[in-house]
């Protein structure tokens, strides 16, 4: 560390989240080119290293980013739209009607922004999304500097921006066209909804464009008992074997909820390597059941949580979801050890960095990593005292007490406030289209 530095963090409690690593009690965090270059303790600092710009972590947390693996971020608009109702109910008489509705461009980009702000004010640095118009998604994610996989969404119903569902699959090739290669923290991908609104030959063809253009598919996956009785009636297979029996399981495919898979087809999604993204409280909330985590974490599955979209959660706060995936499994398990603070956090994070082909790249703060960082500030009332910071992560912290938010090396959250967006702005734009949908 000869050179001068970008950003130095220095007198910070750090978590790096890598494997049996232990907190560093007064440490430091170097940056040069948006990768982190060191990270160690104050004492082993050389006095006479420069940094551009010194980001003081006295009385903070620095921790890597948070990772966000499934939702749909336009989705904030329809926030408390509908709520305590059945999924099928829920989709059918509400969702779907207000997206043929209001989902439009302008409602996507916006959407997005307030979504990407709230993401950004509470941790979340790296995220999976899924949506139609998904162009507008990508805009605006790419304005707020988050790093994104950004799924086109394929269905075989009229959708936003694909009246004609046979043109699905190459609106989805023309988006990953369009953006593979715009940024090093945009990935573009295939996000066929589900089993159940997807032919056979568009989960073919779209597997196919996805192996072809080194994408990942995204696809809902065994997520109500409703959508197992019905692929079982039309197919004779359960969901998962429906899809392995179409050749879509492998370790490119996001399967997202999992919740009703029997030992078999567990088993079948771990040989296969396939990653798995859990929604605890969507899953909750539409009371679709639980995914077995603790389950899929024993058998080495690659497995990351995320919110779902904003209609069903109703935030997209990561620290929830590792709380709610902590508390679920230890009361549906009657075992207050199941999922103990450490492991559920470095699943959610270094963990959903795995899952998403980004082990090396975010999820730890590692010297050659990106500089995906948070800091949380612990002059909060319900951080004092601390024992454990790990503890206090997953049991205590409610994602307002993110101060500071680097992505890529770039200061995207300072002293709490976003540096690329204008938050009144993006509010007053989604109170505006939300007073569409209201009427
Ligand atoms: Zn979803």
């Amino acid at each position: 560390m000869n050179q001068e530095l970008d950003i130095l963090i220095k007198d910070g409690l750090i978590l790096t989240l890598e494997p049996e690593a232990a907190p560093i009690a007064r440490g430091y965090v170097a940056i040069s080119g948006g990768i982190i270059i060191g990270v160690g303790s104050m004492s082993d600092l050389k006095e006479e290293v420069r940094a551009k710009k010194t980001i003081s972590a006295d009385a903070s947390l620095v921790m890597p980013g948070l990772v966000n693996a499934h939702t749909h971020s336009p989705m904030t608009v329809f926030r408390g739209l509908a709520d305590d109702l059945p999924l099928d109910t829920w989709l059918n008489e509400h969702i779907f009607p207000a997206e043929a509705a209001h989902v439009n461009e302008e409602l996507v980009y916006w959407g997005t922004k307030l979504a990407a702000a709230e993401m950004l004010l509470s941790g979340t640095t790296c995220v999976v999304d899924g949506y139609f118009l998904e162009d507008h998604a990508a805009r605006a994610f790419h304005e707020a500097g988050l790093r994104a996989v950004l799924g086109q969404g394929v269905i075989d119903f009229p959708a936003p921006g694909v009246p004609d569902p046979s043109k699905n699959v190459a609106a989805a090739r023309e988006f990953i066209e369009r953006w593979q290669g715009v940024s090093d923290l945009l990935t573009p991908s295939v996000f066929c909804h589900s089993p159940y609104t997807c032919s056979s030959s568009t989960l073919v063809s779209s597997k196919e464009l996805a192996r072809e253009t080194g994408v990942f598919l995204q696809i809902h996956l065994a997520e109500t008992v409703n959508e197992v009785q019905q692929m079982k009636s039309e197919n004779g297979l359960t969901p998962t074997r429906y899809l392995d029996s179409l050749g879509l399981l492998d370790e490119s495919t996001l399967a997202v909820h999992c919740i009703h898979l029997d030992d078999e087809e567990m088993d079948l999604l771990a040989e296969r390597n396939v990653p798995i993204v859990v929604c605890p409280e969507s899953n909750m909330k539409l009371a679709s059941g639980l995914a077995r985590l603790p389950d899929m974490l024993q058998r080495g599955m690659r497995v990351a949580l995320g919110t779902d979209g904003a209609a069903s959660n109703n935030d997209l706060n990561l620290f929830g979801e590792i709380r709610s995936a902590a508390l679920m499994h230890k009361a549906a398990s009657k075992d207050p050890t199941t999922l103990p603070a450490a492991q559920i956090l470095m699943a959610a994070v270094s963990g959903g960095a795995r899952a998403l082909n980004l082990a090396g790249q975010t999820g730890t703060l590692t010297t050659g990593c990106e500089a995906d960082i948070i800091l949380l500030d612990l002059n909060h009332p319900n951080l004092k005292p601390m024992y454990n910071p790990f503890s206090h992560l997953v049991y205590a912290v409610s994602g307002h007490e993110v101060s500071t938010v680097l992505v890529g090396g770039k200061i995207l959250v300072e002293n709490g406030r976003l540096s690329t967006m204008n938050l009144d702005e993006i509010m007053e734009r989604v109170r505006k289209i939300a007073k569409r949908v209201k009427t």
